[in-house]
């Protein structure tokens, strides 16, 4: 098979690089309704980059708390009707934050102009019509939802994408000066993010030269940033971030996910835990399936002093396994990549029970 991807429309990168969004958004604002809708993390509500977004009259802002839980269906199906209803269409929608906030606007920008719930679009190039247009300017790096195709929206049943070529952002903001101020677990676990996406590309049936190109690039800025000398969160550090995070996304793209992910999946379906700080907890257990990775990544642990949570499985009952194996399984495309086209003789429902009691 193929895969025929569409890419973001415009990139601009580099320190400072925010400073362009208001004339990046002038030509925008001729559209639809003539306002901007801005999703900025809450954690941005007094800091001086609230300041100069020099947004306009009518302009709505939105400050999201992205901790209490993953985006929803419903949080964005609410926003949506919100805006609509008080101001109508609006010309674009910025998202500026992490995974979180990314998808949030992707979602939201699909969802303006495609009726009904956002339930009902959750999977693949189920959006009927193309969204408005959306930017996305991530202020933490790793997970590549800047640049990826879904919308990942957790719903009443499942925890799945808006997965189309109209999700992808028309343009991206990569300005490293936005991430310096990220705590360094989270750091941590969302750079990790990136360094599994890499070493589940690279390790499957998928992966090609075009996924292994951005992967071999990817993982080495990863080794720099996590491993080298100068190891830590400096500014050349994060200047590499942000290329690292964008080209893991690009290589999952053209190849796939695996083990970890299918396993992540999850511990956030079940037990509510976010996506990179769940793969930190399943990849280092998972040697069996990629052992230099889970090797490195340990080491990785250590140089940065990060504990993970040992035992966790002694306090989930059979039912909370048995679900979350579940979930596991139904991502039958990453076990396809990672354990062969026979996959289904190599995993059972036990097989990937018995990984989750390793945790
Ligand atoms: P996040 O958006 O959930 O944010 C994590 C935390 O970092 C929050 O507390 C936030 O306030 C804080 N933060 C963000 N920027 C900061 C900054 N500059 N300084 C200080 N704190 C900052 O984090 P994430 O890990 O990037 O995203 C996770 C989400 O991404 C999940 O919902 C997951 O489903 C989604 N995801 C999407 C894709 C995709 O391809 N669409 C891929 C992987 C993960
Ligand atoms: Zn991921």
């Amino acid at each position: 098979m193929h895969k025929n991807f569409k890419n973001i429309e415009k990139v601009v990168y580099g320190r400072g690089a925010f400073s362009t969004m208001e004339s990046i958004l002038e030509p925008v604002r001729k559209e639809n309704d003539h306002f901007i809708v801005y999703l900025i993390d809450n954690y941005f509500i007094d800091s001086d980059l609230s300041k100069r977004l020099n947004a306009q009259p009518g302009d709505v802002i939105k400050f999201i708390d992205v901790e209490p839980s993953e985006p929803t269906t419903d949080q964005i199906d609410n926003l949506r009707d919100e805006i609509l209803g008080d101001k109508g269409l609006p010309s674009g929608v910025v998202g500026i934050g992490g995974g979180s906030i990314m998808d949030i606007a992707k979602a939201l920008s699909l969802m303006f102009t495609n009726e009904g719930s956002s339930t009902l679009y959750q999977g693949l190039n189920l959006i009927k019509k193309p969204g408005i247009y959306h930017l996305g300017v991530p202020t933490i790096s790793g997970t590549g939802a800047e640049v990826s195709m879904t919308a990942v929206l957790t719903g009443p049943e499942k925890k799945l994408g808006l997965k189309c070529d109209w999700t992808v952002f028309n343009q991206v903001i990569l300005d490293p000066e936005l991430i310096a101020s990220v705590p360094r677990d989270k750091w941590f676990y969302t750079g990790m993010d990136t360094y599994i996406h890499c070493i589940e590309s690279e390790n499957g049936i998928l992966n090609n030269a075009f996924s292994h190109a951005y992967a071999e690039q990817s993982l080495k800025l990863c080794r720099d940033i996590f491993l080298g000398d100068v190891a830590g969160q400096t500014a050349e550090n994060d200047d590499k971030l942000m290329v690292a995070s964008l080209m893991g996304g690009l290589s999952l793209t053209y190849s796939e996910v695996g083990v970890c992910h299918a396993l992540s999946y999850g511990l956030s379906k079940i037990l509510g835990e976010k996506h990179c700080y769940a793969n930190c907890v399943a990849f280092q257990h998972l040697e069996d399936y990629y052992p230099q990775g889970v090797a490195e990544f340990k080491t990785m642990l250590k140089k940065h002093d990060v504990t993970l949570p040992q035992g966790l499985s002694k306090d989930w009952s059979d039912a909370t396994v048995t679900a979350m194996a579940q979930v596991a399984y139904n991502l039958t495309h990453m076990w396809n990549h990672a354990i062969g086209t026979d996959w289904k003789d190599k995993i059972t429902l036990d097989t990937i029970k018995a990984l989750y009691r390793r945790m």
